[in-house]
């Protein structure tokens, strides 16, 4: 089980931290900033420094079998760190950056269109959602502009923890979100943008919704009758 300092603080780059162990699966640390791929997310790349200086390229992070498990995948032929080492775990800052950039502005989509989220996917410049809607009233344009205005706003985005018993004694709070939280943990992690939108998010997210940029809907698909795929990339 890893401290994962990703999730207290979305913008650290790098961290010092000691192995714990290595195997075929990946390397275990004692604390991470690497996001593990979940929620839509892909898992974060970069490099172990290691004392001397010398690197292991890490070329995906992935969940392991436990609770805050944690697998930094090396590339292969890579000699990975051995168990006990110091290494700084340093994350590809400029890639992970706009992963929450486009993780965020998925949360303003949500809020944009109706309808209950049944899928999702962000890759490096692009995301997208799949809502259960029917009929074609969907457009390009609208949502689009409604989405940058939401982000010229430059409204707060808050990730807090809630206890279960505090959801459960806030019934307002749940009916204005798109996904029921998982419960039964004790606590659950929300994802607040003030007015805008609520839900239980674990990602990672931007400070302000302005940093997120103007988008464009590239494409909206039917996926079948009741699903509709909202495509969006950067603006370039
Ligand atoms: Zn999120």
């Amino acid at each position: 089980m890893a401290e994962l300092l990703f999730r207290d603080d979305a913008y650290l780059r790098s961290c010092e931290a000691t192995v714990v162990a290595v195997d075929e699966r990946g390397i275990r640390l004692d604390r991470t900033v690497f996001y593990p791929t979940g929620g839509g997310q892909p898992g974060d790349t970069g490099v172990l420094r290691r004392a001397d200086g010398s690197t292991v390229p890490i070329v995906d992070t992935r969940k392991g079998d436990g609770l805050d498990d944690v697998l930094h995948v090396p590339a292969a032929g890579a000699t990975p760190p051995t168990v006990g080492e110091k290494v700084t775990a340093e994350i590809e800052w400029d890639r992970r950056y706009r992963l929450m950039r486009m993780h965020t502005c998925l949360h303003l989509l949500c809020a944009v269109v109706p309808g209950a989220v049944t899928g999702g996917q962000i890759s490096d410049g692009k995301g997208r959602l799949d809502f259960d809607l029917p009929g074609e009233g969907l457009d390009k344009a609208a949502i689009a502009e409604k989405l940058n205005a939401l982000i010229s706003a430059d409204h707060a985005v808050l990730p807090r923890w809630i206890t279960d018993e505090e959801l459960a004694a806030q019934p307002d709070l749940v009916r204005t979100m798109s996904v029921k939280p998982p419960t039964g943990y004790g606590k659950v992690r929300l994802l607040d943008i003030a007015g805008v939108d609520l839900q239980p998010c674990g990602g990672t997210h931007i400070r302000r919704t302005g940093e997120i940029g103007r988008v464009e809907v590239t494409k909206i698909e039917n996926k079948g009758r009741q699903n509709r795929r909202i495509n969006l990339a950067f603006a370039s």
